[in-house]
């Protein structure tokens, strides 16, 4: 049994304890609800009727929440309506003697036989199309259908620069073949297929049904029109791309797919005052790799959104001391988390209740009693909207790295990680050779697409613990931890001659272009003095004749 299936396995155990846990708790509880029923029966003054009549509605509106969410269905219902009838007489002031008398009798029923669980033990369909075991460090295997021998064997040969294994097939039989004997992790098709009858998009169609997951696809074409957009859009493609393809563009996309697939678990942070509803949502969450914190108690969420710094938030909406409307909005006071989507965990009574006071600082619902299934999908997809807009903020727009600021910052964390480890750390500056007559014989939209292919190579060469950023205009900035100034060398060297060859569309024929590079290795200088000291470096490599890599002296 692999690990993962081992994990899916605990997750069940788990659960079912708590469904067990859960059907304890209403041995409890709902003798004393019923108990609380007669009580109402027999009060006499109307301020004792409304007191009881109040906790009688949470109390139900709580177990309406939750009894569905563990599997007891039939009680949520039941509970639900019998919520709905004190809030009825809570609203009209007066109760109905032969209503109460059926309220009694429902709950006392409810009591001395409690509903079984609709599902014997409701099991999480913990979902595995949403996320991946982690990658082995292989390259991705791309495969292109792409007709045009010549277009498909330069998107081929770019992407295999940047280090993915893509193949490029001229026809749908010959991708058939390549098929039967291995899945790609991405398929690139074009739509016109010349001679074939069959359209790229149509292929590609067909093909996703077959498969058990579908393959993250991309789809070039020069048919750029809102009808293949929308049937693009139908089959599922990520990334659509007029031709001549931008292929640095085409890559920065394919990254985005893996990174959705691969990339760090979200952070998902809780809050709830019940504790075995808290504990369950966490878990299914848990069983689909997010990474989840609880807090029972308000007054904590500020320091666990502090430490946590969760990428989304799941709010109960009726707590006790403060409403989750209210907290919303005290977290909406902080502009660092403004990026932060609030979900509430609501029951349909209370979006119909403070439906203005849900919206004002709320991003969306979720309707209790809540299934495993749309707990997983509604905050998967508010976690990965959230980090694609973040990083869209924090990043250069043009190529996705750190901005200038922020690399800067980098390496001084890094300089100060390196003086107290006593481990080597290097700090690169890099820049790209003669860039001005690429603007000037291509134009600024080609120049731009020459800087993005640069950061693309950069991110993927490098390792995950390293940091890269745009330093300037056509100047990157990297930090290299746990690397002497010889090593950096050699793997800025290889970088950079992968760089030069790589091939551009220019107006009128093709280009390629080289880059210097100055390293300089952290050794108790400031890291102003670092940085001064790369610079250095990467000045003597531009006057010794560019297309070079120099290590500070
Ligand atoms: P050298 O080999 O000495 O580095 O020569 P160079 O031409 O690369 O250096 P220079 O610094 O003189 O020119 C850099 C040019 O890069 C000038 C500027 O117009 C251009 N540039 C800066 N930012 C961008 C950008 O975001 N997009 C494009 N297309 N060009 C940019
Ligand atoms: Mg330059
Ligand atoms: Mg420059």
């Amino acid at each position: 049994m692999d690990k993962r299936q081992q994990q899916l396995q605990q997750l069940q155990a788990h659960l079912q304890q708590l469904g067990e846990q859960f059907a304890q708790r209403l041995q409890q509880e709902l003798p004393e609800l019923a108990d609380k029923a007669r009580q109402l029966q027999q009060a006499d003054d109307a301020e004792g009727q409304q007191h009881l009549l109040g906790s009688l509605r949470d109390q139900l509106h709580k177990l309406a929440g939750s009894a569905g969410t563990f599997g007891f269905d039939e009680l949520g219902q039941r509970a639900r309506e019998l919520e709905l009838q004190t809030q009825q007489w809570l609203s009209s002031l007066q109760l109905q003697r032969q209503g109460l008398q059926a309220f009694v009798q429902e709950l006392q029923q409810l009591a001395s036989a409690p509903p079984q669980p609709t599902t014997a033990n409701p099991t999480a369909p913990v979902s595995n199309a949403l996320s991946k075991g982690p990658r082995n460090e292989s390259a991705y295997r791309i495969y292109i259908l792409e007709d045009q021998a010549k277009v498909g064997e330069t998107i081929r040969l770019t992407l295999n620069t940047f280090g993915y294994e893509a193949r490029h097939f001229l026809t749908p039989a010959e991708l058939d073949t390549a098929l039967a004997e291995r899945q790609p992790d991405a398929l690139i098709v074009d739509v016109n297929l010349g001679s074939s009858q069959q359209s790229g998009l149509d292929y590609a169609a067909a093909l996703q049904k077959r498969l058990e997951e579908p393959l993250p696809l991309l789809v070039i074409t020069t048919q750029n029109d809102f009808h293949t957009q929308l049937q693009a859009a139908q089959i599922g493609a990520m990334g659509f791309f007029s031709k001549p393809v931008d292929v640095a563009k085409l890559e920065s996309r394919l990254e985005r797919c893996f990174a959705q697939q691969n990339g760090e678990p979200y952070r998902v942070l809780i809050v709830d005052d019940d504790h075995d509803l808290s504990s369950r949502y966490s878990l299914v969450l848990r069983g689909a790799d997010m990474l989840v914190e609880v807090v029972n108690d308000p007054q904590q969420l500020f320091e666990a959104m502090t430490r946590f710094n969760p990428e989304v938030l799941l709010l109960d909406v009726n707590m006790p001391g403060c409403s989750g409307p209210e907290l919303a909005q005290m977290v909406r006071f902080n502009d660092d988390w403004l990026r932060v989507p609030i979900i509430y965990l609501s029951a349909e009574t209370d979006i119909a209740r403070q439906m203005s006071a849900l919206i004002k600082a709320g991003d969306d619902f979720i309707t209790k009693p809540i299934s495993d299934n749309s707990l997983i999908t509604t905050v998967f997809a508010r976690a990965q909207r959230a980090r694609l807009l973040s990083n869209a903020l924090s990043r250069d727009s043009l190529t996705g790295l750190l901005k200038h600021a922020d690399i800067k910052e980098q390496v001084a964390i890094e300089q100060e990680r390196a003086l107290r480890s006593g481990k080597a750390a290097s700090v690169v500056m890099l820049d790209i050779d003669h860039f001005k007559q690429v603007n000037d014989s291509h134009g600024h939209a080609v120049g731009d697409s020459v800087i993005r292919a640069l950061a693309n190579l950069l991110r993927q060469r490098l390792r995950r613990i390293d940091s890269l950023g745009r330093y300037g205009g056509e100047e990157f900035l990297a930090v290299l931890p746990d690397c002497s100034g010889e090593q950096a060398v050699r793997i800025v060297d290889e970088i950079r001659q992968q760089f030069s060859a790589i091939r551009f569309a220019g107006e009128h024929d093709e280009f390629s272009v080289t880059l210097s590079a100055g390293i300089a290795c952290a050794q108790g200088q400031s890291p102003d003095q670092l940085m001064e000291q790369a610079d250095r470096a990467l000045y003597l490599a531009k006057h010794s004749g560019r297309n070079q890599v120099r290590l500070a002296e």
